[in-house]
């Protein structure tokens, strides 16, 4: 790897200090008045020991879009994992971290000339494509690319919803479309999906597989020999939330239509999944107005300093719906309350109704889950800076990552790590790490 130090050091926290203590005492520490974020590099390392035992077959490609922050890429990157790159910027963001470009998938059906010709010279060579025109794009920038065909197949129950804008009709469009990329002389190697972001309809993916292995066949009759199925993403992330039932189809389908893994090749893009939980933000009560009812007070409006210009772009964009937490739970009576970002426009809306405690100018509002399209997306509209992000991990987690990426101890802020800790610590639960973490060496497409 190229990289030689994070964009922000990792803190090292000590037995007693979990995420919510490093939450409150950086906002409590009377010099904090900026919201914050704090990532635990912890849980994304979690979730990849989840996905290898719950989806062993399913090499997962991190959808970079979902979350472009550097600590996430590099961590995932020496975990392993491959990523699926969506334009040109952030094919660089990977290499850059000296990541093998055939690790990466360029999932984008519809792509700029410039980002495929960029993609061929720097040796990203599967892409995917689900139009007549792309193909004739790529036949003219990038002839030996390795082309992967995008089906539609949604799921009933998501967040949202992708297929309205991209995959072909697996019956309808898919095989004239092979042909047309067979005239080309062009390599089609496999079929890919997307049954839609934060999938709650788990049989989806099982249509959807059965589906691929219909196109594969198509492929064989067209004298192809397909070898590599993109199962997408949508897998739920957020804290609670489980990918069993996913799993669950995913095998039980794989098993059925892909039985044999030296065969076909089975990726997934999940984005989500990996880094939801990861961040915490944290957010200041800048003002606050009193509705009256005759004496009493009927509602309070909290504006905070973060809004739907920043972070909680994502209610917009992602459909997402978050929970106030006051950090400090003790603060009373509840009352019929709603919170608003800092801009001055009306829409900066982060919570219509709630009922919390009354809280004084100052205090903090803690929001979890706010790591999956939240900061790659977020403005500094209205001159309110984005948050800055607080990297932590626990002393199992920092004894694994010193291993395994390219960081020096600067990288580091130690808290009191006592001396005797055992080098590769069990991560989470049994098995050591050497039992699921991915060699970095590469591994071809
Ligand atoms: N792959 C592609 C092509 C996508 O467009 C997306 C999200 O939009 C993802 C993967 C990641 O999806 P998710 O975050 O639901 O896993």
């Amino acid at each position: 790897m190229k990289l030689t130090h994070l964009d922000e050091r990792i803190h090292v926290l000590d037995a007693e200090t979990d995420v919510w203590k490093v939450v409150q005492d950086i906002a409590e520490s009377g010099v904090q008045e900026e919201a914050f974020y704090v990532c635990d590099i912890g849980d994304i390392v979690r979730k990849h020991k989840e996905w290898k035992l719950k989806m062993p077959r399913v090499e997962p490609h991190y959808a970079v879009k979902c979350n472009d922050s550097l600590n996430v890429l590099v961590v995932l990157a020496a975990l392993g994992t491959g990523f699926d790159c969506a334009s040109k910027g952030e094919i660089n963001k990977v290499l850059e971290l000296g990541v093998d470009p055939r690790r990466i998938i360029f999932a984008n059906p519809a792509k700029p000339a410039s980002h495929i010709r960029h993609a061929a010279a720097l040796g990203v060579d599967t892409m995917t494509f689900d139009n007549e025109s792309e193909l004739h794009k790529i036949k003219s920038l990038f002839p030996a690319a390795k082309l992967v065909i995008r089906i539609r197949c949604d799921a009933a129950v998501v967040q949202c919803q992708l297929g309205m804008k991209f995959g072909c009709n697996a019956v309808t469009e898919a095989p004239h479309l092979l042909k047309v990329a067979q005239s080309l002389g062009l390599d089609v190697v496999g079929v890919s999906f997307h049954v839609g972001s934060g999938c709650g309809d788990a049989p989806a993916f099982y249509r959807a597989i059965a589906s691929a292995k219909m196109v594969f066949d198509i492929g064989t009759s067209l004298g192809y020999n397909f070898h590599l199925l993109d199962i997408g993403g949508g897998y739920p992330g957020n804290k609670g939330s489980s990918i069993d039932k996913i799993a669950e189809v995913v095998n039980t389908a794989l098993d059925e239509y892909f039985p044999d893994p030296e065969l076909v090749r089975v990726i997934a893009e999940p984005g989500r999944y990996y880094v939801a939980s990861a961040f915490v933000l944290a957010t200041n009560i800048h003002s606050k107005r009193e509705i009256p009812n005759g004496e009493e007070v009927a509602h309070i409006m909290y504006y905070i300093n973060d809004g739907v210009y920043g972070s909680f772009n994502s209610l917009l964009y992602d459909h997402a719906q978050v929970t106030p937490i006051p950090l400090n739970a003790h603060l009373g009576k509840l009352v019929p309350s709603s919170v608003w970002g800092p801009t001055c426009d009306g829409l900066d809306q982060v919570v219509e109704k709630a009922l919390l405690p009354v809280m004084p100018v100052g205090e903090w509002i803690i929001f979890e889950d706010m790591g999956a399209y939240t900061l790659p997306v977020a403005s500094p509209f209205n001159g309110f800076p984005v948050p800055k992000v607080h990297v932590v991990a626990d002393q199992s987690i920092w004894f694994m990552l010193k291993d395994l990426l390219p960081l020096t101890e600067d990288d580091f802020v130690m808290g009191n790590t006592p001396a005797n800790l055992r080098i590769g610590l069990d991560v989470g639960g049994s098995g050591s790490i050497q039992d699921w973490a991915i060699p970095l060496s590469p591994r071809p497409v």
